[in-house]
């Protein structure tokens, strides 16, 4: 067995979430392969304390890694698959397999509002250090988690922080120790919060809405656009996997992960597509390896765990 990744070990974790965040999830249902995930403060586990347990569990099981090598091709004769992958200096590896497994993910590109200037060079989709904002004036565009903990981080590192969201609330499933506290910050008028809004473009020095009240225009230095991921489906199209359905999520057999393409497998997020609303996440796509490993060996599925609907929250 191998494995590959275009990035790093955790890639999604390390690139996406801001130092320091903190799972949403409890440690024991982030853990994999039944290995504790202990969390020095018996808290839920941050993104590096997370990436640090991800390290333990490679080298603990030996697993052969090889991190900054992307799946470039893939070619099938009746050996089976061969997969071509380049590194970061341009070099290119081959290897052979007679199954493969796709885990690529659902956030492989940041989406977008489609306006004027959002392309402004001080128009960015990820938090990053919030040191960066100090004494900024910052708009964040979006209602859900990444916006709201953006929000709120932001306005603890000193920054001026106005949201603006089409929504007429802050998502109710945002985390439960940040909603109530952004909550009150805006109902003071700390941070100000613009409902019902939509951004009509985006220029050096400021962001232009159409709200309730009509046009308007905040004044600002900087502008995070936290409004989600798609996913890109190359690797489903390099591998002839068909897909379907409003999230354009690739087609497969739910009791053995395995696509319309015979020996290829999904796994984790890359199953269920460009999520409109997140539902598969670490803590429920465990599942997906015990049912591989079973199709893969020919044995009867495993038996169900009873799903958690929802995450912790
Ligand atoms: C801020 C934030 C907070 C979150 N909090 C939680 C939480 O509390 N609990 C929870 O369960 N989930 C949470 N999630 C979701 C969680 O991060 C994802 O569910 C998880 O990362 C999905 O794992 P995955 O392995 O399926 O996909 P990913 O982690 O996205 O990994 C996909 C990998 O595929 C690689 N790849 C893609 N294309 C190629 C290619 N062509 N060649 C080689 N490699 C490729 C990428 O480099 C990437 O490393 C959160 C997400 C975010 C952004």
């Amino acid at each position: 067995m191998t494995c590959v990744d275009a990035g790093p070990v955790g890639g999604t974790i390390f690139s996406l979430f801001p130092p320091n965040t903190r799972f949403f999830s409890s440690p024991e249902r982030l853990a994999i392969a039944g290995i504790g995930l202990q969390v020095p403060a018996q808290e839920k586990a941050t993104r590096e304390e997370y990436l640090a347990y991800l390290r333990s569990v490679v080298t603990t099981l030996d697993l052969p890694v090889h991190t900054y090598e992307t799946v470039t091709a893939a070619g099938h004769d009746d050996q089976g698959w061969t997969v071509t992958t380049r590194d970061r200096g341009g070099q290119e590896r081959r290897r052979t397999a007679t199954h493969v497994v796709l885990a690529i993910g659902g956030t492989h590109r940041v989406r977008r509002l489609g306006v004027p200037g959002e392309d402004l060079p001080h128009v960015d989709h990820d938090l990053g250090d919030p040191h960066r904002f100090f004494r900024r004036r910052v708009v964040i565009i979006g209602g859900k988690n990444s916006a709201a903990e953006a929000a709120l981080r932001c306005w603890r590192a000193g920054a001026e922080v106005s949201i603006v969201h089409r929504g007429d609330a802050l998502h109710e499933r945002v985390k439960y120790w940040i909603l109530p506290e952004l909550e009150s910050l805006i109902e003071e008028g700390r941070v100000t919060a613009h409902f019902n809004s939509q951004v009509s473009r985006i220029e050096p020095h400021a962001v232009h809405v159409d709200g309730p009240g009509g046009p308007a225009e905040i004044p600002c230095q900087d502008v995070l656009m936290m409004i989600g991921y798609e996913q890109d489906p190359a690797l489903f199209e390099l591998f002839g996997v068909t897909r379907e359905g409003p999230q354009d999520a690739p087609q497969h057999d739910v009791t053995t992960m395995q696509t319309t393409v015979p020996g290829v497998f999904v796994a984790g997020t890359a199953v269920a597509g460009t999520q409109q609303r997140f539902r598969t996440y670490i803590e429920n796509a465990h599942v997906h390896a015990g049912r591989i490993t079973a199709a893969i060996l020919g044995h009867p599925p495993p038996p169900e765990v009873p799903a958690r609907i929802l995450p912790e929250a």
